[in-house]
């Protein structure tokens, strides 16, 4: 898959425009909840490798289109007689879902924010899922979306893009209102996720299953340079 220099160049001045403003929600955000999501996924977006499929999507079967892709692979690596486990993750994406010729597609964009925002969720993430009537498996799509929506909320996406994602992401929750919930912005996981009420230094909370994940670099994959704080 060989993208242009030009697709490129645009992919990578979009990805640091992104990380930029996911700092500044980072910094901003009160509830401490969001906080630690964002932080996840602000990590996703400046470490995780992009493979471009070529395509318009990367399967279709009865059950719908997949258009993205958030994959891992574990394996362990012997160092020094040491077996390490290590997991990898990647994004999958098809390269004319995310372009229209040499810029972002944005219908493209809003399934590459739905895939960076699949990251390590805090157990209130769950505990909001199970309130809300959805179940407990659920939670790595709701929270992938409402992230995602929240995020591209904040870049120049058009919002009738943002809309028709959320339409269309709505075959995967059953009898649960999540278009209406989300476009109305009632139930909002502000409200949803409580911040604590004392002024003490929130707890940070132990993400599920928290692994440190060691990310090499892809093959054909635009990497950035490293961000630094202004
Ligand atoms: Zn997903």
């Amino acid at each position: 898959m060989v993208l242009t220099s030009q697709q490129i160049t645009n992919f990578n001045v979009f990805r640091v425009r992104l990380a930029t403003s996911l700092r500044k929600m980072y910094d901003r955000e009160a509830n401490p909840h969001i906080r630690l999501m964002l932080g996840h996924v602000l990590r996703n977006v400046v470490l995780l490798p992009i493979h471009f499929r070529e395509g318009h999507y990367l399967s279709a079967n009865e059950s719908g289109v997949t258009f993205g892709e958030n994959v891992k692979r574990s394996f362990i690596e012997e160092s020094n007689g040491m077996r390490v486990p290590h997991l990898e993750s990647a994004i999958r994406v098809p390269s004319e879902h995310l372009f229209k010729g040499n810029n972002l597609n944005p219908a493209g964009v809003m399934t590459l924010l739905h895939e960076y925002s699949h990251i390590v969720l805090p157990t209130t993430a769950y505990r909001y899922t199970k309130r809300i009537g959805l179940p407990y498996h659920m939670a790595d799509e709701l929270f992938a979306d409402l992230l995602a929506v929240r995020i591209a909320n904040r870049t120049s996406i058009p919002k009738r893009h943002i809309q028709s994602h959320i339409i269309r992401r709505q075959a995967n929750y059953g009898g649960y209102p999540f278009a209406r919930a989300v476009i109305e912005g009632r139930r909002t996981v502000e409200r949803e996720l409580p911040v604590p009420r004392r002024q003490t230094a929130p707890r940070e909370e132990r993400p599920r299953n928290f692994i440190e994940i060691p990310v090499k670099r892809a093959e054909g994959t635009p990497f950035l340079p490293h961000l630094r704080r202004r």
